[in-house]
């Protein structure tokens, strides 16, 4: 039985803030392992520093989109103007390396035991939302793993199957053999259930544990910086809000 500890995080968007102060979190409480659920950038204003962070932890990540966006030469002109703007500012300040970097992240990986998407497993390149029952249950007919980790709508809540699929917020659940679980980790840099603390989720699969992590961090310093970098203002009231 492995004696693993997994960090799981994922949405961090450039908020090197939050993640400073999660991975300080992660390290006290003796994890061996970190994965990210895609989205190391957009948004915030912190996007190569996000990069050289996760890169400098080993974890294992998948893309996500808008990882995919600033680094291919996506067409923005369908994209909301304030969305756009973002996606131009980051590719400005990425080297050709991290755009190589943030292009080759696959869209889907198995870890240990468990797989990681950003988005959904049947399409992940569609870049879908699952937010209720019924997009849970057409992922989990995708899902190869028991255990499933994913991001992208930014709100920690759990889908787990036995009978039927059942949707529910969570702190710490206790894994239970003979049902699926998918899993939303939060988001560290842009939490969006009206609690503005980072989230992220450890992970023991030895007590078969999931805990959700809640951490206070240095909003004023993220919100300037995205004032200062003369990012949308909008995307600087939202952090201290968590919507
Ligand atoms: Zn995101």
């Amino acid at each position: 039985m492995s004696d693993r500890k997994y960090a799981i995080l994922g949405d961090i968007h450039s908020n090197l803030e939050a993640l400073n102060v999660v991975l300080e979190d992660a390290e006290e409480y003796g994890v061996s392992d970190y994965v990210c659920v895609g989205d190391i950038v957009g948004y915030n204003a912190d996007p190569v520093p996000c990069i050289e962070r996760i890169r400098g932890i080993s974890a294992a990540t998948v893309q996500g989109n808008h990882d995919h966006y600033c680094s291919n030469t996506v067409c923005l002109d369908d994209f909301h103007p304030l969305a756009a703007r973002v996606v131009d500012w980051t590719r400005s300040q990425l080297s050709a390396e991290h755009i190589e970097y943030l292009r080759n992240l696959a869209y889907t990986a198995r870890v240990g035991g468990f797989t990681i998407v950003h988005s959904t497993l049947d399409m992940p390149e569609k870049w879908g939302y699952v937010f209720d029952t019924l997009e849970a249950e057409a992922n989990f007919s995708y899902q190869p793993t028991a255990l499933c980790f994913y991001g992208h709508t930014h709100l920690p809540v759990v889908f787990d199957k036995h009978r039927g699929v059942e949707r529910r917020p969570y702190r710490k659940i206790m894994l239970e053999l003979g049902r699926r679980y998918l899993i939303n980790v939060g988001s560290v840099g842009q939490p969006r259930d009206g609690d503005p603390r980072a989230a992220y989720v450890i992970y023991t699969p030895r007590s078969k544990e999931v805990e959700l992590r809640r951490l206070e961090y240095d909003i004023r310093t993220t919100q300037s910086k995205v004032r200062e970098a003369g990012l949308p203002e909008r995307l600087a009231r939202r952090l201290e809000l968590g919507r």
